[in-house]
């Protein structure tokens, strides 16, 4: 089986390096893009598995390249994982409704992280 491929579209260096930390406990691969626009051209060219997708980013946030995502036939059924700074009123519903497969609120917890991986692609570690 190919390597799954995980997605991450952040701006912030402190949060990527915690998500590059946490994926390396992983077995799957991970492409990185600190803007929307390059993460999208990075969708399309790498068809990942999976996607942590900041709120806020320089120029398109977040909501609007989910969007983007969630209205290409090629893309939409990737997850999409928001990474936010509010619990969009700790409703799944509402994530749900903007796009969103699930979201985790930063500041991030490895076993958030790591459970949501676990959750849309199989053990995270397998070693476990
Ligand atoms: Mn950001």
């Amino acid at each position: 089986m190919a390597t799954k491929t995980i997605l991450v579209i952040e701006d912030n260096e402190m949060n990527m390096k915690l998500m590059r930390a946490v994926l390396q406990l992983s077995p799957y691969r991970m492409v990185e893009a600190v803007d929307a626009e390059t993460g999208l051209d990075l969708a399309r060219k790498e068809q990942p598995d999976l996607v942590f997708m900041d709120i806020q980013l320089p120029g398109m946030d977040g909501f609007e390249a989910t969007r983007i995502i969630k209205s290409d036939q090629e893309l939409k059924n990737i997850p999409v994982i928001a990474m936010t700074g509010f619990a969009m009123d700790g409703d799944k519903e509402t994530a749900r409704k903007i796009g969103f497969d699930a979201y985790i609120v930063k500041p991030f917890k490895v076993a958030a992280i790591l459970e949501m991986i676990d959750g849309f692609l199989g053990n995270s570690r397998p070693d476990k």
